[in-house]
């Protein structure tokens, strides 16, 4: 029996194939990243023949196809050479430190007993492993300034600089972040390794945009489907957010939704200028009904200007009845950094060692 809900067949079918349009799809081609692609394969390809690779920093705004490009040659590395394997971590998914080497020992098929095992713990595994690893390495840190937003995860850096003294030219470090400055938050030592080939990803112009969403629109859509001006207003929207051509993406993604809701017979660029307001992000709007009421006391208490961490628990703690430990303020600290309404910025107090500086995005 059919379902008069899910059975019926639209008038209209527009999409061919929409999981181009879908974020985690990775197109077999990049348009207008060629030559990163290719910075990126020659900083690896020496792994390809077991030799040591160069360790990889790349940055650049949210959108500009770093996570897809970096995926992109990493996997073409290893189909290409049997003797390489990758890992892939995210940093909001595994962006603790015992989180991340709780994952690599894993990779490295080093036993970790799920519970109540100390980072040290997982860390000396690691090592008795690493000396002895048969393949080649690469290890992708996804949104790495999870892992560098307080000292205690920022070690990881170390261990991962450890590690690769132990596993000799086995291993290769790629680093992803929207925040070119990332590792000048590092010991020097650290920096120079986790940066020696830096790779930045520029904003994609209004007209690289074009390009980018016709080739993709060419395999999610029927021959026909989408029209010209669709293409251009969706550009449009990402080119006004920074250059995001995951904005673009969805927009046209929404607005094929919309019009075949609509039964319309094609995409038009009023269907996407309708779907915008659906994927440009209001951040504040967005998280509200999600936050504590702490959460929203400590948002509303943040300006434009920095404030140290510390200034904003005094003012936080004066506001409200009763306050919370300023343990639980990191926390608070961290969500609302996870959600993007705050943007928390290590700075060096000098001697009195670091200070975490917290304003409105
Ligand atoms: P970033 O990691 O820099 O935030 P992503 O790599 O996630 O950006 O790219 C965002 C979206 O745009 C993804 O869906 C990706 O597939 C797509 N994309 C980015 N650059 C290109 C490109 N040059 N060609 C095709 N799709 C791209
Ligand atoms: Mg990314």
């Amino acid at each position: 029996m059919g379902s008069r809900l899910f059975g019926a067949r639209s008038a209209q079918e527009l999409f061919a194939d929409e999981a181009w349009l879908y974020p985690e799809f990775l197109p077999a081609e990049l348009p207008h990243r060629e030559s990163e692609l290719k910075e990126l394969a020659l900083a690896l390809q020496p792994a390809a023949k077991g030799r040591r690779a160069d360790n990889v920093f790349c940055f650049g705004p949210t959108g500009t196809g770093k996570t897809a490009s970096v995926r992109f040659v990493v996997r073409e590395l290893s189909e290409f050479a049997k003797n390489v394997k990758s890992l892939y971590l995210n940093g909001f998914e595994h962006g603790t430190r015992h989180a991340a080497l709780s994952a690599i020992a894993n990779f490295f098929s080093v036993p970790v007993p799920r519970r109540g095992v100390g980072t040290d713990e997982v860390l000396n595994g690691l090592r008795t492993r690493l000396d002895r690893v048969s393949f080649n390495a690469v290890l992708v840190l996804d949104e790495a300034d999870q892992w560098a937003r307080d000292p205690a995860e920022q070690k990881l850096f170390y261990d991962l600089s450890r590690a690769q003294e132990l596993a000799g030219m086995k291993l290769a470090v790629v680093l992803i972040s929207n925040e070119p400055d990332l590792l000048l938050r590092l010991e020097d030592r650290m920096r120079s390794s986790l940066g020696q080939s830096r790779l930045e990803f520029a904003a994609y112009s209004p007209a690289a945009l074009k390009d980018i969403l016709r080739a993709r629109a060419t395999h999610a859509f029927r021959p026909g489907a989408v029209d010209a001006d669709a293409i251009n207003v969706a550009a449009a929207v990402g080119a006004r957010n920074g250059g995001d051509c995951r904005l673009a993406i969805q927009a046209l993604l929404k607005a094929g939704r919309l019009a075949e809701k609509e039964n319309a017979s094609s995409v038009s660029a009023d269907h996407v200028s309708r779907a915008v307001h659906a994927v440009v992000p209001r951040p504040i709007e967005k998280a509200a009904p999600f936050l504590s009421p702490d959460e929203k006391t400590v948002l509303a208490l943040v300006g434009a200007s920095e404030l140290s961490a510390g200034e904003l628990y005094q003012k936080y703690a004066a506001s409200v009845e009763a306050p919370l430990s300023s343990r639980s303020f990191r926390d608070i600290l961290t969500s609302l950094t996870k959600n993007s309404l705050v943007r928390v910025r290590l700075a060096s107090k000098g001697r009195r060692g670091r200070t975490r500086l917290v304003r409105k995005i």
